[in-house]
């Protein structure tokens, strides 16, 4: 029987433990396991390698994202740095010319110095995308909404064209989780994850993933994750789970919340800009709605230049001020300086992460003190 994605949230992947009936998959703690003789084990021998904590999670990420194949990792940029970990020297990647500011750095800093190089394209136009490539392309590597302008790529028209010219499709789908939007089902083939945000949901656990649907792409990917050993640890990945299991709910009210807060922003006369995809005025409003189930929470604005922006972030009061997004609770962050830092300042301004702009992850408090909260810190930083 197929399950809604609902239910799979709460029963996907493997369903409780397997020998004691245990309703959840207990945190098995330990590095290593008995054998029973040379050669001879229960399908488990080391927990870099495998652990069925972590493996309950694996197939329950790979269940949601309408995959074959999870991997989980410490991280989302241990999830990234095995998947550029397919790549040789001499490859070149097509990325989104906004993405996570982490992204751009391993790629800029890390990876170029083994000779992977990488071309960033404004992927929301496939013109560019197919302008930008070449016998050294191996694979496009988007974002969608990508961060922090909330830029939408169509995925079914980039995997068309990463078919045809036989390149990999990268989809990081951080920002809307797979309750929102399944890339693979798009076309995608392989997805990343920061399970750090909405999936862990709580901001206390770091984690991240990569699915996928082939069986050589995924063997290679197993390969790498155990030689290159960014793994989740036991612990982190129950907390996963139990995140997890409430996905649905929480995504529901992140949505509601942001879609309310979105068109406050626009009609309050205090910003000069909004980015978030799920405003009909949106210039990736059709695409998003074409191919996800919501146009999530995260929010972009740039303060009109009436109000001090430095002055409006000590003056919040509900919403923090931090790194990260995703949480229960609402964030602010100063894209610029805090997650776009490793940007080269003419890339960032070019594509239009100002100083200005604000990124706003709306959590699923009541949404009136969230607005009340915007509107007194705004009023507080009017310039004298
Ligand atoms: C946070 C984030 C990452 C990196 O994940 P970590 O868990 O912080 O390593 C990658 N992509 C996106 C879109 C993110 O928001």
């Amino acid at each position: 029987m197929s399950y809604k994605k609902n239910s799979i949230l709460i029963h996907g992947g493997i369903d409780g433990d397997v020998t004691t009936g245990a309703v959840n998959v207990p945190v098995y703690q330990t590095s290593t396991y008995k054998q029973d003789g040379l050669g001879k084990n229960r399908g488990w021998e080391y927990s870099r390698t495998g652990n069925p904590t972590r493996a309950a999670l694996e197939s329950l990420i790979a269940d949601l994202e309408e995959g074959k194949y999870g991997l989980a990792f410490a991280s989302g940029l241990a999830a990234i740095n095995t998947v550029l970990s397919l790549f040789h020297s001499g490859d070149k990647l097509i990325v989104s010319d906004n993405i996570y500011g982490g992204t751009f750095r391993i790629l800029d800093n890390v990876f170029s110095h083994f000779g992977i190089t990488y071309k960033i394209v404004n992927t929301s136009h496939i013109d560019e995308v197919i302008t930008a490539l070449d016998e050294d392309v191996k694979a496009i590597y988007i974002e969608t909404p990508a961060n922090p302008l909330l830029t939408v790529t169509d995925i079914e028209e980039v995997a068309k064209v990463a078919k045809e010219n036989g390149k990999i499709l990268i989809v990081d789908n951080t920002f809307l989780t797979p309750y929102l939007q399944r890339p693979l089902s798009l076309g995608a083939d392989i997805v990343i994850h920061s399970g750090t945000k909405y999936l862990g949901g709580h901001s206390d656990t770091i984690s991240g993933f990569v699915v996928v649907k082939d069986k050589a792409l995924a063997d290679r990917l197993y390969y790498l994750q155990n030689a290159i050993g960014g793994v989740l640890a036991p612990w982190d990945s129950f907390l996963m789970i139990r995140g997890i299991k409430t996905l649905g709910v929480r995504m529901d009210r992140h949505v509601e919340n942001a879609g309310r807060i979105a068109q406050w922003l626009q009609k309050s006369g205090y910003v000069s800009k909004v980015y978030y995809p799920g405003l009909k005025s949106d210039p990736g409003y059709e695409v998003q709605k074409k191919q996800a189930d919501g146009a999530g929470a995260m929010i972009s604005f740039v303060l009109d230049e009436k109000y001090d922006y430095k002055v409006f972030f000590e003056k919040l009061q509900l919403i923090m001020l931090a790194e990260s997004l995703g949480g229960v609770e609402s964030l602010v962050c100063h894209p610029a300086t805090m997650t776009h830092a490793a940007i080269p300042e003419e890339i960032r301004k070019s594509v239009g992460i100002v100083d200005e702009l604000i990124r706003l992850s709306v959590g699923i408090e009541d949404v009136d003190d969230l607005i009340e909260d915007l509107k007194q810190a705004i009023e507080a930083s009017v310039r004298r």
